[in-house]
């Protein structure tokens, strides 16, 4: 609780005028970033991983996979992160989660934005389902959140019935890849009717943060397994200290 409610303070602070998400300075106009938090954010950008999309630190010729994906490729086919994993970047998702700050899906789609343009326009935007729990105690799905504003910038369909969680999985955070493939293993389902709309498709899979990359791999297993033609994983941010993708 003590976490929480360290992380729900500042937001308690935010009212009008608009403040930037991460430290709450003013800025010009609603969910936008100070230039300092923007200046501290790592972008994601080229060149990266043919297969995850993993960046790397030098220009690769085309092709190149990273290590993790010359191990074992992939259930996915990439993930495009905006920004990495880090103290700042982190708060955002938190706050909109946590503190329910809503406002931030909104922004982090408008980020996402840029990565649409190798994605097929007749796509389906998929959001990594909540268990039922944790939607009614939480109120809201943030992937939903995201997706929803993003299908609102671009015109490609969101739909939110194709997906649903079987079963309830405690809070991945503490676990290691290990543990948390086993639990999401088989957490995923496909609606029987759905098949017929993902037969042939190209999916836009949306969650927050890319962690370890479990549950993206097992949400594109399955929907691949009924029909998908490929899955990209669309997130805000992605943890580069990990290296096991499976
Ligand atoms: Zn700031
Ligand atoms: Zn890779």
């Amino acid at each position: 609780m003590e976490i929480l409610s360290t992380l729900l303070k500042p937001v308690v602070d935010f009212a009008l005028p608009p403040r930037c998400p991460i430290c709450g300075v003013t800025v010009e106009a609603d969910n936008r970033f100070c230039l300092s938090c923007w200046n501290s954010l790592d972008f994601l950008t080229e060149p990266w991983c043919a297969s995850c999309g993993r960046p790397f630190a030098f220009e690769q010729a085309a092709g190149t996979q990273c290590a993790a994906c010359l191990k074992k490729p992939p259930d996915h086919d990439g993930v495009r992160a905006v920004v990495a994993y880090d103290d700042n970047s982190s708060l955002l998702p938190m706050r909109l989660k946590y503190g329910g700050r809503l406002g931030f899906a909104e922004l982090i789609a408008g980020q996402l934005e840029r990565f649409l343009g190798e994605i097929p326009a007749d796509a389906l935007i998929v959001p990594v389902p909540l268990h039922r729990w944790r939607l009614w105690s939480r109120g809201f799905n943030q992937s939903v959140l995201i997706g929803r504003a993003l299908s609102e910038r671009s015109g490609i369909a969101m739909e939110t019935g194709v997906l649903a969680r079987k079963d309830a999985t405690p809070p991945l955070r503490s676990m290691s890849a290990k543990e948390r493939r086993r639990l999401v293993k088989n957490a995923f389902a496909v609606s029987h009717d759905a098949q017929s709309k993902l037969k042939g498709r190209a999916v836009i899979l949306i969650d927050d943060v890319y962690t370890t990359g479990s549950t993206a791999n097992a949400c594109a297993r399955i929907l691949k397994v009924s029909g998908a033609d490929q899955v990209t994983v669309f997130c805000w941010a992605r943890v580069l200290t990990e290296y096991d993708q499976s």
